[in-house]
């Protein structure tokens, strides 16, 4: 399921560089969006949070500095791993000298299969389960691999859409998910579905999760949403 495909959003103005960049990302397993400016990059950050960002320093109007310097102050945005791209070693020394909070720095020409290595390293940071790791939470293990679930070592059985949700919360747990977060999240942004329809997923899965007994390790946070833990 697409969803579950890791996320890279390339900010960079010249198509050529563009294209190298989703051509590899996407032979990788990636799944990317473009921009061709800082402000576009900005607004696809809002519309579909990406797991990884590749950000160009030279930039038309806003340039990729201030495009990192922005998304690094604000607390929603924060955690999203920048890699920033340059012409010159020198501007790397700057961007690094300016606290920009980027989280990778590469200078070009860049050789792909290093910076695809970036890439991933930031994505298994940035989304885990989507890297095909396992995750754990107390008794609870998830294998986005194998498919397989288990808690306190015997097999849980789960639709994919429980699947998907408990693989969100187990990345982040303690964070509480609005249902419009775990909509956009586990079902996909081109999908329509009733918030609702989260509620009894999230019902379900917890349903799953206590069928051998243990605690329902999901908790409803009123007006907010649902966290794991
Ligand atoms: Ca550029």
């Amino acid at each position: 399921m697409a969803v579950t495909q890791p996320h890279v959003l390339i900010v960079e103005d010249e198509p050529a560089q563009r294209e190298v960049l989703a051509y590899n990302l996407a032979a990788e397993g990636f799944r990317t969006s473009q921009a061709t400016n800082g402000e576009e990059g900005l607004l696809l950050v809002e519309e579909d949070t990406p797991d990884v960002i590749v950000l160009d320093w030279m930039l038309p109007q806003v340039s990729g500095i201030e495009v990192c310097r922005q998304l690094k102050t604000r607390a929603d945005t924060r955690a999203i791993p920048i890699i920033m791209l340059s012409a010159k070693a020198e501007e790397i020394d700057k961007v690094r000298g300016l606290e920009t909070g980027a989280d990778d720095y590469v200078v070009k020409p860049y050789s792909v299969a290093e910076l695809m290595a970036r890439v991933r390293l930031q994505a298994r940071r940035s989304r885990p389960s989507a890297m095909g790791q396992e995750l754990t939470y107390e008794d609870i293990t998830l294998n986005t691999e194998t498919h397989r679930t288990h808690r306190a070592g015997a097999e849980i059985t789960l639709g994919p859409t429980e699947f998907r949700l408990l693989a969100a919360f187990m990345e982040k747990p303690g964070r509480v998910w609005s249902r419009d977060l775990l909509l956009d999240r586990v079902w996909g942004r081109d999908i329509y579905v009733d918030t609702r329809s989260v509620d009894v997923h999230v019902g379900r899965l917890r349903k799953a999760l206590s069928a051998g007994g243990g605690t329902d390790p999901i908790r409803t946070v009123r007006g907010a949403g649902y966290a794991l833990g």
